[in-house]
């Protein structure tokens, strides 16, 4: 099945009781048992609930996984990943990943005994080095958070294999549309769904994807006896956002390289971050992973002073300044003083991330209009 139609039709059947052709929104906490212990599968919706039943099967497809989970938040779905490991274990990951997952693992799971090596994902001797009998799970992402850097997924599976590791891709810039990582190797893909999958920055959600059923038992116990599930109403949201994720994916594609363009030929622009352009330094794998190159891009204007990068900031029309990324609108972001602030500042300037990087995330506006508000905006 092709993308499009798997998308608008992945894990929704009629609704058994009326023939209810979209997932009805089961805003119930429990179930009635026929006896003690008999039941349809239903007990208590921190367990189950079927609008929840019906996204984690469209979760699995739009993956092409066999099982889904969803989670309330993209970081209660990291936390989940994480709480496999036990005290001792080792983790290998990126030295430049998202702020909130940085966090997580530097503030809450450091102190209860697991290690993190962060390490640049793109240099499979650097995965290596690190690589001990400690090493229980590989996490990556790509395209990364704000630097779009690619890391090639297959080569990391491989040394997460030899490894005897899981490796876990964050999927959620490129979402399903762009670039499926269980389909290279990887054993479980995470997404924030309040992104791309949602689509309308009306919900707060994450999710994961999995082949093996010994390990989706494992993170489902996880689910349950930490509780981090999504509301009903909220699981309807995001099914709903799936059916259209091809469209709007489609357009944020188109828009996405126009302005990437637009930007790189602007004369006060020094530098645009975007992995569709051929001389991005990892052009080549990004194109062999991924069907295009998405709407997120990242650029540095010449006047790298605040004031600069400010006025820029506060003077697009269209383009709102806020954190967050993948909804309809398009959204302007100062990683180094918003979705970035966690990160130390040496830290975050070491690894290429400069107080002066401004973020877009494109919308499916009118490209022309975005141009417009951009060029006003740069002056
Ligand atoms: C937003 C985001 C997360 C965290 O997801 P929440 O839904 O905000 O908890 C994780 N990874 C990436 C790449 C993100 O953009």
């Amino acid at each position: 099945m092709k993308l499009g139609t798997k998308f608008i039709h992945a894990g929704v059947e009629p609704d058994p009781s009326t023939g209810a052709i979209m997932t009805p929104i089961y805003q119930t906490s429990t179930y009635v048992q026929q006896g003690p212990a008999e039941n349809k599968g239903y007990e208590y919706a921190r367990s189950q609930n079927p609008t929840r039943t019906a996204l984690e099967a469209a979760f699995a497809a739009i993956e092409n996984g066999r099982h889904g989970l969803a989670f309330s938040s993209g970081v209660a779905a990291t936390d989940a990943v994480i709480k496999l490991l036990q005290p001792g274990d080792e983790v290998i990951t990126g030295n430049d990943l998202y702020g909130g997952t940085y966090r997580l693992f530097t503030k809450v799971f450091e102190k209860f005994g697991i290690k993190f090596h962060y390490v640049n994902t793109q240099d499979a001797a650097s995965l290596r080095q690190h690589v001990n009998e400690k090493t229980k799970l590989f996490w990556i992402e790509t395209p990364t958070n704000p630097l779009m850097n690619i890391t090639d997924i297959a080569t990391v599976a491989s040394i997460a294999k030899e490894a005897k590791a899981l490796l876990c891709v964050d999927n959620t810039f490129a979402s399903p549309y762009l670039q499926n990582p269980l389909d290279l190797g990887a054993d479980i893909v995470m997404h924030s769904a309040t992104k791309y999958l949602g689509g309308h920055s009306d919900v707060i959600q994450g999710c994961l994807m999995m082949n093996d059923t010994a390990l989706r038992d494992q993170l489902y116990f996880i689910q349950k006896s930490c509780g981090a599930v999504p509301g009903p109403q909220d699981c309807f949201l995001v099914l709903r956002g799936i059916k259209t994720l091809h469209v709007r994916m489609q357009r944020h594609c188109e828009n996405g390289e126009k302005i990437a363009h637009f930007l790189r030929n602007h004369p006060k622009v020094a530098r645009v971050y975007w992995c569709g352009f051929e001389d991005h330094p990892n052009h080549a794998i990004a194109k062999k992973q991924m069907r295009a190159f998405g709407g997120m891009m990242s650029f540095e204007l010449k006047d790298d002073s605040m004031d600069a990068v400010k006025k820029v900031m506060t003077s697009t029309k269209i383009f709102a300044l806020a954190e967050s990324l993948g909804g309809v609108e398009s959204l302007i972001n100062h990683p180094a003083t918003m979705t970035h602030a966690s990160i130390p500042r040496e830290e975050r300037i070491k690894n290429g991330l400069s107080d002066a990087l401004i973020r877009l995330s494109v919308g499916i506006e009118d490209v022309e209009d975005l141009i417009e508000d951009l060029d006003n905006a740069i002056g």
